[in-house]
């Protein structure tokens, strides 16, 4: 079902009234994760005031280590809603079990399934039944077909909203946190319908890189890019070294709207 020729002219997505896929290009930006309604409040208004569409945040943290902040879970997604409406966002958060599936559903526009949770097939199962869209992140370890497979889950359930998420893989080389396999685009494109987009924050860790590898994903098709920027990236609870300035989001947006011209 994922195959392109069972929808030979492409999948979009309405979010609200922000459509993912086509010829829309969609900016998706936020912090790694909910700290405070102060906070989210504070990231929300310069990322609306540059002309982000959808805002991102998680409640439900999957920390690497057990010590590291896990997030506000119930508390977080409340003030999601909330943000939602003072910035008239849609909002895009991560669900990390089937239990915690159907709270993140009754407050996110969009289901984010992590990279860690790609191959969490009762996961997947449990939001191809839900219908919300679902933001699908590609597993670090995972091949294209692997990636597809799980996309295939939640496509078999009826869910036909999904959106593809490349965010960097895992290889050999260590002075990037991940490897953005920006070939996967163009490969997915031709394989699949479904629309596809580039996270350059988790596929690179660094900051300074972030807005190369955005440019990058633009120019050779992605549907949009989600990113993570920060009022105040120092003192951020998770992923700081990679989360964009205000500024240089704002910059970023400039790019990508010459480059969106071009492509
Ligand atoms: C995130 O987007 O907040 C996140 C945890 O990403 P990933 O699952 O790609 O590491
Ligand atoms: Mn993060």
């Amino acid at each position: 079902l994922a195959n392109r020729k069972y929808k030979p002219e492409g999948t979009i997505i309405e979010v609200g009234s922000i459509p993912i896929g086509g010829n829309n290009l969609t900016i998706i930006a936020g912090p790694c994760a909910v700290e405070s309604k102060e906070r989210l409040f504070k990231t929300a208004e310069v990322v609306k005031q540059m002309g982000a569409q959808i805002l991102r945040g998680g409640a439900y943290k999957p920390r690497t280590s057990p010590y590291s902040f896990q997030g506000l879970e119930e508390e977080g997604l409340k003030i999601l809603a909330q943000a939602r409406e003072e910035f008239d966002l849609p909002i895009v958060t991560e669900a990390t079990s089937p239990e915690n599936a159907d709270i993140v559903a009754q407050y996110a526009d969009i289901i984010q399934i992590g990279t860690r949770n790609m191959q969490n097939f009762e996961l997947l199962k449990k939001v191809g039944k839900l219908g919300k869209p679902v933001l699908l992140k590609r597993g670090m370890s995972a091949t294209i077909e692997d990636w597809l497979n799980a996309a295939e889950y939640i496509l078999s359930f009826g869910n036909f909203q999904i959106i593809l998420c490349e965010r960097g893989i895992r290889t050999i080389e260590r002075l990037t946190r991940n490897t953005l396999d920006l070939t996967a685009i163009p490969l997915i494109k031709d394989l699949s319908h479904l629309p596809v987009i580039v996270d350059p924050s988790h596929g690179t860790g660094l900051r300074e890189k972030v807005i190369p590898m955005a440019r990058a994903a633009v120019a050779c098709g992605a549907d949009g890019i989600t990113v993570e920027v920060h009022h105040e990236p120092d003192k951020a609870l998770s992923d700081g070294p990679q989360s964009l300035y205000p500024d240089q989001f704002r910059k970023l947006m400039n790019d990508l709207e010459i480059i969106s011209v071009l492509t």
